[in-house]
């Protein structure tokens, strides 16, 4: 299949005005709020909407072909930029930056963007596909980077190579969570999409290779984002189903979040073989707590994974506004916020088509 119309092209997707009204003017005192009494506390960065995967949930090859058209280079925020906005972010109450893409690693000299974030008072962390990490683990560490999150959606190498659709065997993904943990980029965190009928016979055999290796396995159930992954709900294996399937082999205990709003539903092994998780998107809606905000690498700001459409803040700077015009903007995105897409999800709002931002370009 060709690049489908109704797939909205990364370089035309819609661009919002930013805010102007009661909420831009609105003094900036106190804890800022959105229209659900969430605060904001996490900001995701995408680097690049680029990726050397395809993984079949996020970037089919049938769409993200060779005629793709990838944001030219001058449309990206610099890293100067980038750090711009975050340093506002974190006056505003941001306590965790998450670098994403497309594959951040593929961004040249990274390591420059991490070494001037780590220097704001946030938690650190970065998404890869690992498919670098194990040359790049040491750089990404001495650069001032506190943790990495691995996509891994199987262990079984024909399996995996099914699911991210560009061949890449599982030992080199392996290899990079292995030199992450020996730099101290650790805990690993280790992600796998289940899609069933695809991958879902992977939960078993990733939970016994990651007991007790000090990494924290995380099952995240497939999502309709972006509109061309073809969701549908029968390939969405539940994560009680998940839990049940781990528990019946290895017995697991509920625990605590570790913080208001935490993504993941946190379980142990009963017999001390360390934590896994899950996070339950489409059967256990978390949008009460969500205090996350997504930054594109093109400066559009996005409320929601599931939004539709972003708020322009490369416009804001690259026009010559200042500081103070880029905290009202912020703050005026912030306070007008009133998602919940996976609250209100149903069969008609998951219909491909439906003009959702790609996750790619926005980032997990
Ligand atoms: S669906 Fe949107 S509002 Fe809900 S948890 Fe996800 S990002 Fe947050």
């Amino acid at each position: 299949m060709k690049t489908d119309a109704r797939i909205i092209p990364i370089a035309s997707a819609p661009k919002a005005a930013l805010p102007t009204g009661d909420d831009f003017a609105a003094p900036l005192q106190g804890e800022l709020l959105d229209r659900r009494q969430r605060r904001v506390r996490d900001l995701r960065i995408s680097v690049t909407d680029r990726c050397n995967f395809r993984c079949v949930y996020c970037m089919p090859k049938s769409v993200f072909d060779d005629n793709y058209n990838f944001l030219p280079r001058k449309q990206l925020l610099s890293f100067e930029e980038i750090v711009r906005i975050a340093k506002v972010f974190v006056e505003l109450g941001v306590e965790k930056i998450r670098i994403t893409g497309g594959e951040p690693l593929l961004r040249r000299h990274i390591e420059n963007l991490i070494e001037q974030l780590a220097r704001l008072p946030v938690e650190l962390t970065l998404t890869t596909n690992g498919s670098l990490l194990a040359k790049k683990a040491r750089a990404l560490k001495d650069a001032g980077l506190n943790r990495v999150t691995v996509s891994l959606d199987g262990i079984d190498d024909a399996v995996f190579k099914r699911m991210n659709d560009v061949d890449y065997a599982v030992g080199d993904v392996l290899d990079g969570i292995a030199a992450a943990s020996a730099v101290g980029l650790a805990p690993v965190k280790v992600n796998c999409v289940v899609k069933r009928g695809s991958n879902d016979d992977q939960v078993l055999p990733l939970a016994r290779h990651f007991r007790h290796s000090g990494h924290i396995l995380r099952f995240i159930e497939f999502m309709d984002v972006g509109s061309s992954n073809g969701w549908r709900m029968d390939e969405v294996l539940p994560s009680a189903e998940v839990v049940a399937r781990i528990s019946a082999e290895f017995p697991l205990a509920a625990i605590d979040a570790n913080y208001p709003g935490e993504v993941a539903e946190r379980w142990r092994y009963t017999d001390g073989g360390g934590e896994i998780g899950v996070i339950s998107s489409v059967t256990q809606a978390f949008c009460s707590s969500c205090t996350r905000i997504r930054l594109s690498t093109e400066g559009q700001l996005y409320t929601c994974l599931f939004a539709q459409g972003g708020h322009d803040l490369r416009a804001t700077m690259r026009k010559g506004g200042g500081d103070e015009a880029l905290r009202r903007a912020i703050a005026a995105v912030w306070r007008g916020r009133e998602d919940r897409y996976s609250e209100i999800r149903t069969a008609a709002t998951a219909l491909p088509g439906s003009a959702r931002i790609e996750m790619s370009y926005i980032g997990g």
